[in-house]
Formats: structure tokens, sequence, C-alpha cells
């Protein structure tokens, strides 16, 4: 396997070990939101841009998700969750999300989600979009449904976007806590059920002009969907490495029977370096365009899927228990096929390039 970059890797691990390893059962098996985790990383500074290049920035980050993927996927996603939040909050001209909330969110004082499944495949026609905002004074009011929003709760806020019109959308950032908002918290995935994932309704929803991240929603989209659909890279890497290890350790039990297995740690360990150092490159380069970075993305959803699965093999009956690390990776893997942009949205959209 690669080498790793060792970056802050005692503090982070140190972190790792004592707000997660601890509560990662719980997470899964009792839909345990691990929050105080989130704050710990905002507070030893891991959200943090000062003094990084827009490179170092990225591969931190990566790092970050991918070493808590290892442990645990779902807690895994939150942080992507929040990076999302705060690359939208980066990058938009509202000064006052940037100077007042933003500073927040990497602080890890306030926790933050993003909504923006539903309008991502509503750019691709996959659906249309469920939210309208109409124009009040001081702001917009907003009125519709999304069906899952993660990391969230009270005290937390998310990004989300609504339609105008047909031709019009608009960003905006909302705290959890504001009138006309109902959450209702979803525990009966197969796993990820402690992501504080809550459908969310919104009747009336105020809100102000100092809220809105862009009044034009899909061209905003285009200019950071690179960067946030990067984050998600790690999740499949972090479930990979995770598994290439465990396999790795039973090698050798029972007169090395696992060695006769059809898929060996070390085809999957190849795979996961070329991805990996595929992907670092783009980052280093500054070549993460959307082409792609949605290639890696895809590619390394079926890695995870593959590892998962062959991670299961080797660990034979042990694995089969509800509790055990190679069930939870595997019911959690198959989140990344699910997350926006999901398996089949990406397939879509190389089938109809490949047929222009
Ligand atoms: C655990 C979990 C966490 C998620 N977190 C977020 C998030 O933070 N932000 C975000 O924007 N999206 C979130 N989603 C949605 C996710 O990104 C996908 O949009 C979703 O899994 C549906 O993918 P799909 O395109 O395959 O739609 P399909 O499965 O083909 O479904 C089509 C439509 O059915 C509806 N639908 C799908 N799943 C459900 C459901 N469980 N309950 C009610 N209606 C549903 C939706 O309108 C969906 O677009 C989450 C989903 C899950 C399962």
């Amino acid at each position: 396997m690669l080498k790793e970059k060792a970056f802050e890797l005692d503090q982070l691990h140190r972190i790792i070990e004592t707000y997660l390893v601890p509560y990662v059962q719980k997470v899964d098996q009792e839909a345990y939101y691990a929050d105080q985790f989130l704050k710990e990383l905002g507070d030893a500074g891991y959200f943090s841009t000062t003094g990084k290049t827009k490179a170092e920035i990225i591969l931190d980050r990566v790092f970050v998700v991918k070493e808590t993927a290892k442990v645990c996927m779902t807690t895994a996603f939150c942080i992507w969750c929040h990076l999302a939040a705060i690359t939208y909050l980066t990058n938009c001209d509202n000064q006052h999300l940037k100077q007042h909330t933003l500073p927040k969110l990497i602080a890890g004082d306030v926790i933050a989600g993003s909504g923006l499944s539903n309008p991502l495949k509503s750019f691709t026609h996959l659906e249309k979009i469920h939210l309208e905002a109409h124009k009040v004074e001081k702001g917009f009011s907003v009125n519709g449904a999304l069906p899952a929003i993660s990391n969230i709760g009270e005290g937390h806020a998310f990004a989300f976007i609504a339609k105008v019109n047909e031709e019009e959308s608009v960003m905006f950032f909302t705290p959890c806590d504001t009138d006309g908002l109902t959450m209702k918290k979803h525990t009966n995935f197969v796993g990820l059920n402690g992501s504080a994932t809550y459908g969310c309704k919104f009747d009336d929803v105020f809100i102000p002009e100092e809220n809105i991240i862009s009044y034009e929603a899909f061209d905003y989209v285009q200019q950071v969907r690179s960067e946030f659909v990067s984050y998600q890279i790690p999740l499949g890497l972090g479930v990979t490495a995770a598994s290439i290890k465990a396999m790795e350790e039973t090698l050798d039990i029972s007169e090395g029977v696992n060695r006769s297995l059809r898929v060996q740690p070390q085809d999957l360990s190849d795979k996961y370096d070329e991805l990996y150092s595929e992907f670092i490159k783009l980052v280093e380069e500054n070549d993460l365009t959307w082409e792609k970075v949605i290639r890696i993305r895809l590619e390394v959803a079926y890695v995870t899927l593959e590892a998962v699965q062959a991670g299961m093999i080797h660990h034979g009956g042990g694995g089969y228990v509800k509790t055990s690390d190679s069930a939870r990776r595997l019911r959690e893997a198959y989140f990344i096929v699910n997350l926006t942009p999901t398996i089949k949205h990406l397939e879509k959209i190389f089938t109809e390039n490949a047929s222009n």
C-alpha cells in the first residue's frame, strides 16, 4: 500500500481513539450520532484553512475523512456533510456567511449538513426540484420537502436549493431551529443510522437575504461540485483500506485457507493504490475537473463494494454476526452506492457522454 502522509497523525488518531472508537458499535447498532467527535476535530483545527494552499486543504481533509472511514464510515460521512457545507460557504460571495457563519463551522461550534441531492439530480434531469421559494420582503419563503438531510439537529444548520421559477434556483443556508421547518428523524436504514438523518418539511420557512449562498444556484454548484464530491472519495478509500487490513490479518488462520480465496488483499491493495495515487495527483496538480473526479468517485465505489464483499468472505462465520466489523462495513459501503451522485447517476452521466 501507498505510504501515507503523516499529517498530524498522532493527534488525529488520538481524537479518533478517544471520541469515536468507543462509540462505533453504538453508532451502528443504536443510531448514536457522534457529534462530539466532529466538534473535537473542529476544535483541533482539522477544518481550518489557515496557512495552507488549496491542494493542502483538500489533501488534509481527504486524509481526515479516510482515517475516520477506516473506523466508522457513518461518522466519516457526517464529516463529509460538514465539509460540503464549509465548501459552499467558503466559495460564496456572501460576506455575512463568510465572516459570521463560516468561522463557526470551521471551529466546529456549529455543525452543518447539505441537502443538495435533489437539486443535483434535477440538474441531470433525474428528478424535479422539490422545494419552491418565493420572494418576500428581505428574503425568501420556502415550501416543500426533502426526504433526507444528514448531520443535522438542534443547533445545527444546512444548505439547500429551492427553485424560484423554471429558470431560477437559489441556494440557501439555514439554522435547523427556524419557524416552519419540521424535521423527522430516520433510523430504519440498513446502515448509517448514526448519521443524524432527517426528512425535512418546509412550511413558509423564511430565509433572510443574509443567508443566501447564491442567487444562481445551478452555476454556483458547477463551481464547487468537484471539491465537495472529492471529499466523498475517501469514504470508500477508508472502508477499502480497513477491509484489506482485516483480510491480511486472517490470511494465516486455519492453515492459510484464506490464501485459496479468489480475491486476495493484494489484488485490492493494488487497485486502492492506483486510485488513491491518481486522485492525489489530481489534487496536487490542481486538476480536479468534474469529469476526472466523478470517474474516480465511481471506480472507488465499485472497488469498495468488492473490498467489503471479499472482507465478508475472508472473515467467514464471524463476519456473519450482526455486530461484526465486516458486516458493518458491508452495510455502510452500500450507502456509497446511494449517496448522490449515486452509482446510477454517475453511470448515466458516462453513458450519455459516451453517446454524445
Ligand atoms: C442514510 C441516508 C442519508 C442521506 N443523506 C442525505 C443528505 O445529507 N443530503 C441529501 O441531499 N440527500 C441525502 N440522502 C439522499 C441520497 O443522497 C440519495 O438521493 C437517495 O439515497 C436516493 O438516491 P436515488 O437517486 O437512488 O433515488 P431513488 O432510490 O431512485 O429514489 C427516487 C426518489 O425517491 C425518494 N426517496 C429515496 N429514498 C427515500 C427515502 N428513504 N425516504 C423517502 N423518499 C425517498 C427521493 O425523492 C428520491 O430522489 C441520504 C440518503 C440516505 C439513505
